[in-house]
């Protein structure tokens, strides 16, 4: 969600006659966009602001902006806390981001623009990104209703709102016209998008599937108790519906779903883990796990081991518990210690990661069907991923091009990926070790999440 709102931010500025200008020193405005979700996301927001000091000091004209839930959270007390920040604004004012800036360039203000927005339960906001990316993401809905215990994101994203149908299905058809193949809707909990208005996110995937020249959809992030019925048949029976799906389960223990405020028992996750298998039965299934909530014991996480031996995903995201102020589990106390945390988080790491290597290997020797979504800089190798979202290293072109669907046989596999060879094309012989090598100076540039 962070990276589409700094697109639209980066889209907006374009508008106004902004460029983009990667060296921070060159840089007439520097705007950092930010995520609260854990301690160490905020510290490290704190940190580079600290390092922009110096910048500041010599040039005094130069404007330090922070937007995003770190802006919505701490506000005016950021602005206090940093003498040399010029702006903060919440994801609620993304859209205004071009106009603040100008404020604080022609009037010298230091501003905070934080508030929500209050109105209704639908909000509008068409797309803005003039150049459209292969695959791409595509905000549907923002906030929260559910207050599980550890988030922050109802405070510093506030009550669920969606766009309407038809402005979202004129969206994915811009970019399609623009050359993207595959759309990602994202919402905080997408299960219940269209609350109050009557409009449903099943409906929405009818609509997207219709939509000439669109190739893929896909969508993030489910709660397992909203999952209906409705979304879980879709799996297999839309077309472009494409058969992978992030269903966070957090934690194995009742006990411990209860203290979160998950509304969802280990036994009903892994009912709709059946559920969606039954309809869908090569589903990739991801997940994210939170280890050492406060009172988590060794008997609690031992659920979270059973969940994940028994699912095995096909990738997790696993975390170990930290309080962020104003949530209630921060109020807990009994804290598990830091060192248990530790250990317990490579236990997890450990099972899922063996899985996942074994679950990679079965696919050495088939041939993929891989979106074509970035290529080197020398034309010698590209990246793409497959409908169960794994991400795929070729190491020959051919005719391909970024955007391109192509079939690539697998010759090599590893815990994060897939190797192989575009079916069709003269092979290389690039050896995989200076592939990855490659593969990092390449692409590293594109990956900076920030817009300077
Ligand atoms: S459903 Fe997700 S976004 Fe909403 S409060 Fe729970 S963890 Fe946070």
């Amino acid at each position: 969600m962070n990276v589409y709102d700094s697109d639209r931010m980066q889209a907006i500025l374009n508008a106004k006659g902004f460029r983009s200008e990667a060296e921070l020193r060159k840089a007439d405005v520097i705007l950092i966009n930010t995520c609260s979700i854990r301690d160490k996301s905020e510290q490290k927001v704190l940190s580079l602001l600290g390092e922009l000091k110096g910048l500041k000091q010599k040039d005094p004209k130069k404007v330090i902006a922070v937007s995003g839930c770190v802006g919505q959270r701490m506000g005016r007390t950021l602005l206090q806390r940093v003498p040399h920040l010029d702006l903060v604004l919440g994801p609620d004012a993304i859209d205004r981001v071009g106009d603040l800036i100008e404020n604080v360039v022609n009037r010298g203000e230091r501003l905070v623009e934080a508030k929500f927005d209050e109105d209704g339960r639908s909000y509008s906001q068409p797309c803005v990104v003039n150049r459209a990316k292969p695959s791409e993401f595509l905000t549907i809905m923002k906030g929260c209703d559910h207050f599980c215990t550890y988030c922050i994101v109802p405070f510093v994203r506030g009550r669920e709102k969606s766009r309407s149908v038809d402005e979202i299905i004129t969206d994915v058809k811009n970019l399609v016209s623009k050359g993207t193949k595959e759309v990602t809707f994202l919402g905080q909990n997408i299960n219940t998008y269209g609350k109050g208005t009557g409009q449903k996110l099943s409906q929405l995937i009818e609509a997207a599937n219709e939509v000439e020249g669109l190739e893929r959809i896909r969508y993030v992030t489910s709660h397992p108790r909203d999952l209906g019925e409705d979304l879980i048949n879709q799996f297999g029976s839309i077309s472009k519906l494409c058969p992978a799906l992030h269903l966070p389960f957090q934690a194995g223990s009742d006990r411990i779903l209860k203290a979160m405020s998950r509304l969802y028992t280990q036994e009903l996750y892994l009912k709709k883990v059946e559920l969606l298998r039954k309809a869908c039965p090569d589903i990739a299934l991801s997940t994210d796990v939170i280890v050492g909530f406060p009172g988590e014991t060794e008997k609690d996480f031992e659920e979270t081991l059973k969940v994940l031996a028994n699912v095995k995903f096909s990738s997790a995201f696993m975390f170990k518990y930290s309080p962020r102020p104003g949530t209630k589990a921060a109020d807990f106390g009994d804290e598990v210690p830091e060192i248990v945390k530790e250990e317990r988080l490579a236990r997890a790491q450990q099972v899922v990661y063996s899985q996942i290597e074994k679950e990679n290997l079965k696919y050495r020797n088939t041939v993929v069907s891989v979106l074509v979504e970035s290529m080197d800089k020398k034309k010698k190798f590209f990246s793409g991923r497959t409908p169960h979202s794994k991400l795929v290293h070729v190491m020959n072109v051919g005719d391909a091009s970024v955007g391109k669907i192509i079939d690539v046989e697998i010759t090599d596999t590893n815990v994060s990926c897939l190797k192989g060879f575009y079916v069709g094309a003269p092979k290389t012989n690039i050896q995989f070790n200076s592939f990855e090598r490659g593969i990092e100076s390449s692409f590293s540039a594109s990956l900076s999440p920030t817009l300077h």
